[in-house]
């Protein structure tokens, strides 16, 4: 069977899973009539200690969502330069929020509160409006990084003082968690909104979820709508993600482990270099010389290995709930025999 390292989101639903979504009782969710949908919405408020949440398709989604309730055109987001709604949402702050976006250097996507605060605009009738802060935990292409706790409380404390609403983009908030601890409601205390994907580690097969006030999900749902995510029977991928939260929060601990085990055989590895720090289930490392990253996806794939390319020299691997540890001793075991300089 194939190592699939390409990402935490090929992941299929278990056996477990899937009988959760079997025996879910849905209705029509745009009435608001699934059962299922409003137990996962009301499960996720709870959770974060918020009013309110929405079940959408995705996290660009949630987070586009996120995006547009907070600003209004002409305002900007302050964002690290790694962030997902700025690399990977192809420009939809732009599009559908028409807003600019103004990207700070942080450590491996991590931000400080003195990054954000001396790039919150002042108010001319030329720049344009610093209205919402985004902050990414943990962060993808930071090498699955996380926020120290403490440094949200402070970002926040920015934010409040030069009334700027703060989202965070938790779509592997769960990994973070795990690692440091924290309850969900400590960090919902710290934020306006939350995005969460369940198709990540989690293992649902679909779907996010943004938390927020009464007052921002009810806007939230309009434009979920006009976006075209009003789903109707949603809740058989709503059971899933219930299952996941149940299920599926603590076993992230393992994912962590096994990225740690094959980090520490990387670094054994000639033709490795640069290997990001690995906090959670995400490892980022470049290749050395003449190894190119084409070359080294077609040998590891014809060994049965699937990951991706990261960058000109740059791979990523993401481990997950269908990553066993004895695949990863035979991952490595393929990494061994890459034949450098033997080519
Ligand atoms: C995956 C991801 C998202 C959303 O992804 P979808 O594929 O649209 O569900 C958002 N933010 C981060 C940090 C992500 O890794």
């Amino acid at each position: 069977m194939t190592i699939n390292l390409l990402s935490d989101t090929v992941t299929k639903p278990t056996p477990g899973m899937l009988e959760a979504m079997w025996a879910a009782e849905v209705g029509d969710d745009v009435f608001r009539e699934d059962p299922t949908v409003n137990a996962l919405e009301a499960k996720c408020a709870a959770l974060f200690g918020h009013e309110a949440a929405l079940f959408c398709p995705s996290g660009t989604m949630t987070n586009q969502i996120a995006l547009k309730v907070h600003t209004r055109p002409l305002d900007e987001v302050i964002c690290d330069e790694m962030s997902h709604i700025y690399q990977y949402e192809v420009g939809g702050y732009a599009f559908h929020s028409g807003i600019s976006v103004n990207l700070l250097s942080g450590e491996n996507g991590i931000l400080t509160p003195g990054l954000v605060e001396t790039a919150v605009k002042p108010r001319f009738d030329w720049l344009p409006k610093s209205s919402l802060v985004v902050i990414e935990n943990t962060c993808n292409k930071g090498g699955g990084s996380i926020y120290p706790p403490e440094r949200i409380r402070s970002i926040r404390k920015v934010c409040q003082k030069l009334g700027l609403a703060l989202h965070l983009d938790g779509a592997r908030l769960f990994n973070a968690l795990v690692e440091t601890g924290e309850t969900p409601a400590s960090v919902g205390a710290e934020v306006d909104s939350i995005s969460i994907c369940l198709s990540k580690g989690l293992g649902a097969p679909v779907g996010s979820v943004l938390v927020g006030n009464q007052g921002f999900i009810a806007e939230a749902r309009r434009v979920r709508k006009v976006m075209g995510g009003g789903m109707r029977q949603a809740g058989y991928l709503a059971a899933a993600g219930i299952y996941a939260l149940d299920n599926h929060v603590q076993r992230l601990r393992e994912d962590h482990t096994h990225a740690r085990i094959l980090a520490a055989a990387l670094a054994e590895l000639p033709y490795v270099i640069n290997i990001r720090p690995v906090q959670t289930n995400i490892v980022i490392f470049d290749l050395a010389g003449d190894a190119t990253p084409a070359s080294f996806l077609e040998y590891l794939s014809k060994n049965g290995v699937t990951a991706s390319a990261f960058g000109p020299q740059t791979i990523r691997f993401v481990t997950h709930l269908d990553v066993t540890g004895e695949m990863v001793q035979r991952a490595i075991g393929v990494l061994h025999a890459f034949p450098f300089g033997k080519q």
